[in-house]
């Protein structure tokens, strides 16, 4: 399962852009956004931008951006950094996929 970078759900279709995975409803936004910041001479960084988008529309605590999980058990801890490795990714996207396939999960 790849996640929008833009809204973090889980993808079902959409595209890449510039290495960075979008969904069909946030990739008109982040389109805009990239023609605003080549427009203004600036670089043009997709994931950055998809990055900000996050934060600014989607993000559950705009102000710190962590997720509320302090002193997690240092072995599950350890394992996930390595797994997420092997696998191309991060903790922080496993954690998200986890919660995803929970709450998919309790819906049903
Ligand atoms: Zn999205």
């Amino acid at each position: 399962m790849k996640l929008c970078s833009a809204c973090q759900k889980p993808l079902q279709g959409g595209l890449v852009m510039g290495g960075t995975p979008l969904c069909r409803e946030c990739e008109p936004d982040i389109r805009d956004l990239v023609k605003q910041t080549r427009d203004t001479g600036k670089p043009v960084n997709i994931a950055h931008i998809a990055r900000r988008y996050f934060k600014k529309n989607h993000a559950w605590d705009k102000t710190t951006d962590t997720f509320p999980l302090s002193s997690p058990p240092g072995e599950l801890w350890a394992w996930l950094e390595v797994h997420a490795k092997q696998e191309g990714s991060n903790v922080r996207e496993i954690i998200l996929k986890a919660l995803y396939e929970y709450q998919s999960r309790q819906s049903e």
